[in-house]
């Protein structure tokens, strides 16, 4: 069996660096062949001396000499600036596009590859939340090419694989309700930029860790999940459980329930993405169930995370909401990371951007692009 070519976007970050964790022990089945990444130069090298990937990408050029003299091999191809993943998506060799690309920035890449008709284990959430309506046109989607990375998402393919989507009656999604599950409204007033850095359950990049302490991050996970599975956002429920061991739950129209449980560990949904429909063996921990375990479920409070209703709403409004909903959540979320305006202002930039922009109807990836730039300079002129 020749091995599959896989190109890694993003390949520094925490989703990247476990891939390649897992990769390192799996050279019989995959060929690294492209290694991205946009500032952290010196840790792309690295990577790319232990895996010599014939195309490597880096975004910020400023970096460029400091970044050859690290590399002990030269490589057929080296790319750099913001266009070259793109390019590189569109034109070079390789079989599986892992995205693991933060924010908005991963869109036309995950488009490029499935436009090719090449597989693409999906990390980076916002290509569906923000373009659904285009990806899932595309017939690389319509021949299940497109397989989510994430957790809730992973646990829901796994649920209905050998199931008709026509058989579920709704998808319980699970949140942990990260570090602000037991705050009160007036508590959340006071929240602080280390106080929201820290999860309790899972270790992840600081955009969706913020993400996650707001509840952003299950509903940008909503309308991914409408998108992947064709559901209609009204059956897709989320509920708080603080263990993070079920990552999500099908119920089909007997009444019956299928969960995929766990450790919280993203290996395991990285995995399953790159050999997708088979497994492949890997010593992940798993559950020791002789050990007492309790499972938890709690209904949200919608009031004290008003982003998941926020995106609830723009799932609802369709067209170009999810797109403004997303690009305002990326600004109000890198100006608190920067101390410029206060946690509870980040619903705030999101509702005003959603009200101050018109929402249009029909949408091409340059239509997304356009909405994304005017949303990012109005949430930055928002609250000044
Ligand atoms: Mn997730």
């Amino acid at each position: 069996m020749s091995l599959i070519k896989l190109a890694i976007f993003g390949s520094t970050g925490s989703i990247g660096t476990q891939a390649l964790e897992i990769l390192s022990e799996k050279e019989d089945l995959f060929e690294i062949e492209i290694l991205s990444a946009n500032n952290n130069f010196k840790k792309l090298a690295v990577q790319a001396n232990r895996f010599r990937p014939n195309v490597l990408i880096l975004g910020n050029e400023e970096h460029r000499k400091d970044f050859l003299k690290l590399l002990d091999y030269k490589p057929e191809f080296l790319s750099f600036g913001p266009q070259a993943l793109e390019d590189t998506a569109s034109d070079a060799d390789y079989d599986v596009l892992l995205n693991s690309l933060v924010g908005f920035a991963g869109f036309m890449s995950t488009y490029r590859a499935l436009s090719r008709n090449k597989k693409v284990a999906l990390a980076n959430k916002e290509s569906l939340v923000v373009g659904g309506s285009i990806l899932t046109e595309l017939t690389a989607f319509k021949e299940g090419k497109l397989i989510p990375v994430d957790s809730e998402h992973s646990a829901m393919l796994q649920c209905l694989t050998g199931e008709s989507r026509d058989d579920i009656r709704k998808i319980v999604i699970t949140a942990s309700g990260g570090p602000f599950r037991d705050y009160t409204v007036q508590q959340m007033k006071s929240i602080e930029v280390k106080d929201a850095l820290n999860h309790p359950n899972w270790d992840m990049g600081a955009k969706i860790t913020i993400d996650s302490s707001t509840m952003m991050n299950k509903g940008l996970e909503i309308i991914e999940a409408k998108w992947l599975f064709e559901l209609p956002v009204e059956k897709i429920e989320p509920i708080i459980h603080p263990q993070s061991i079920i990552h999500s739950i099908v119920e089909f129209v007997d009444g019956s329930s299928k969960a995929q449980l766990g450790p919280p560990d993203m290996k395991v949904p990285i995995l399953y993405a790159l050999t997708y429909p088979g497994r492949t063996p890997f010593p992940n921990h798993t559950l020791d169930y002789s050990r007492p375990m309790n499972l938890e479920f709690y209904p949200v409070n919608f009031e004290k995370f008003p982003c998941l209703q926020l995106a609830i709403d723009a799932a609802k409004e369709g067209g170009g909401a999810p797109a403004i909903l997303n690009a305002a959540n990326e600004i109000a979320v890198e100006r608190f990371l920067n101390k410029e305006i206060r946690y509870i202002d980040i619903p705030k930039i999101i509702e005003s951007s959603l009200n101050g922009i018109e929402i249009s109807k029909e949408l091409t990836p340059s239509a997304l692009q356009t909405i994304d730039k005017e949303t990012r300079d109005f949430a930055y002129s928002l609250l000044k």
